[in-house]
């Protein structure tokens, strides 16, 4: 099915700099005396568009010396397999960090922090802007006009969009690209731009200004106020959609089912749990001694080694409208690989804690082994193991599950790219959630004893909490979000 494109102009925007591309996505062409630059292609449809906006304004594509690319996103580098077939001199740039975006072309150059791009009489400099995607960058360049020299400049990675969870869920992008696209909008923020250039039309309301050329005194493009009026409002967007996701996906973990009604590390355990509203699951994981990965906890391990743990019989029917006795169910400790065969295809998200050491490549394994990586998270007491199987697997999700919420952590885990900080319910503090937020690492509670914690945790914007009576949180959520049960 074609896209819906709508071409503007093509018109000179200031100086040497030319609006080449579609509402929906732009592209910008330097003429810099000796050669051209083009900066995004758009979508592969785009490239039909941006040749004949460049042939209507009189320039060739072939004296194409340059491709930048802002990031890797196909609405800025699906277009440049084509492009390169009328450029075939252009070499094309983007941060190698985003290559895992691209189709159908490789880039030649990897774009780094500070680096200056020069051709002809023109000098771009690029900043590194990580966060939209790993590897955004924006670009800074001089202009004049009327005989004042001006800063023109891009935000590489502006969109918000894409740092929301389903988002990234979807393509494994990590949390912690919030926290770098919040560090980046501080460092733009330092940087005086008078020429705010949009890579989506929409950032720099391109089409009012262009309408506006033909009869304004001054070139409504120089605009000096714009830019951090634009940051800041980047910023606001992004802390909206995470508060408002703190709250519309919180996660409310069932941990060994639902222990406060039964506590057994079994399958129907889970389920019961699931069954009283919660849409997480967290276990502990561990090995018997025949080397099998089982679900455990500290009364399971009494049966692991052989022991004989005491079950008393439950009945479930005021909690969740079935009825279940204890005797009725197998004994039978699950393994990890149960496990995840029985929950791989609910919505939920399941938590694994490592138990020991020397059990990361195995779980990684059976985390690939039933595709769950998108709805797993492996957490640890001990940062040795959970670096361990992010090593072994980049692209799992790992959370640290600490006694203390201290800030001087942030820097430990944002380095060792940690999604979640667990923290005890009672070290979290507004402050601190606050902090651990905007480093883009989520918040999920452990050990909330009472339903006077849970609600103030809730109420605080953590994301998620491991409760022990998985139905008292789930009636609270539902109790502050009325809007959400009319739907
Ligand atoms: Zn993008």
């Amino acid at each position: 099915m074609a896209r819906e494109l709508t071409k503007i102009g093509p018109f000179r925007m200031i100086d040497n700099i030319y609006f080449v591309g579609t509402k929906e996505a732009s592209s910008h062409l330097i003429d810099t005396g000796e050669g051209l630059i083009l900066i995004d292609t758009g979508y592969e449809e785009t490239a039909d568009i941006v040749l004949e906006s460049m042939g209507e304004l009189g320039f060739d594509p072939r004296d194409i010396k340059i491709i930048l690319h802002s990031h890797g996103h196909y609405d800025h580098t699906d277009g440049t397999p084509k492009m390169l077939k009328y450029a075939p001199e252009a070499k094309t740039y983007l941060s190698f960090k985003d290559i895992k975006y691209l189709n159908g072309f490789t880039p030649d150059c990897d774009i780094k922090e500070g680096d200056v791009i020069r051709l002809g009489r023109t000098e771009i400099l690029c900043l590194f802007t990580p966060g939209h995607t790993e590897g955004s960058v924006s670009f800074f360049l001089n202009v004049n006009d009327g005989g004042e020299t001006y800063r023109a400049a891009m935000f590489g990675g502006a969109g918000v969009n894409q740092l929301r969870k389903a988002y990234m869920h979807k393509n494994e992008v990590p949390y912690l690209c919030r926290g770098l696209f919040f560090d980046s909008i501080e460092r733009l923020l330092e940087e005086p731009v008078d020429v705010m250039i949009g890579n989506h039309s929409w950032q720099n309301k391109t089409i009012q200004k262009y309408e506006k050329m033909a009869t304004a005194e001054k070139n409504p493009f120089i605009y000096p106020a714009e830019w951090a009026k634009y940051l800041l409002s980047l910023k606001s967007s992004l802390e909206r959609v995470m508060g408002e996701e703190s709250r519309k996906l919180f996660l409310n973990y069932a941990h060994r089912g639902a222990s406060a009604y039964y506590p057994e590390n079994t399958m129907f355990a889970f389920e019961a749990g699931l069954k009283m509203g919660a849409n997480g699951i967290e276990t502990d994981v561990r090995k018997t001694k025949d080397g099998v990965l089982v679900l455990f906890h500290d009364s399971t391990l009494e049966r692991v080694t052989g022991e004989t743990g005491s079950v008393s019989d439950y009945t479930y029917e005021q909690l969740c409208g079935f009825t279940v006795k204890c005797g009725d169910r197998s004994d039978k400790i699950p393994t990890l690989d149960e496990f995840l065969a029985r929950f791989r295809d609910e919505e939920i998200i399941l938590a694994i804690e490592l138990k020991e050491d020397g059990i990361e490549a195995e779980v990684a394994a059976l985390i690939s082994k039933h595709d769950v990586r998108k709805k797993c998270i492996v957490t640890a007491f001990e940062l040795e193991r959970i670096k361990k199987i992010k090593a072994i697997d980049h692209n799992i999700r790992i959370g640290y599950l600490s006694h203390s919420m201290d800030e001087e952590l942030i820097a430990k885990l944002t380095e060792l790219e940690i999604d979640q900080i667990c923290p005890k319910a009672s070290e979290i503090t507004p402050e601190r959630l606050a902090a651990f937020h905007r480093a883009g690492i989520d918040v999920r509670a452990f050990g909330v004893r009472d339903e006077e914690i849970m609600r103030s945790v809730y109420d605080m914007g953590a994301d998620g909490m491991t409760v022990n009576f998985p139905d008292k949180l789930a009636e609270y959520i539902v109790e502050m979000n009325p809007a959400e049960e009319q739907e």
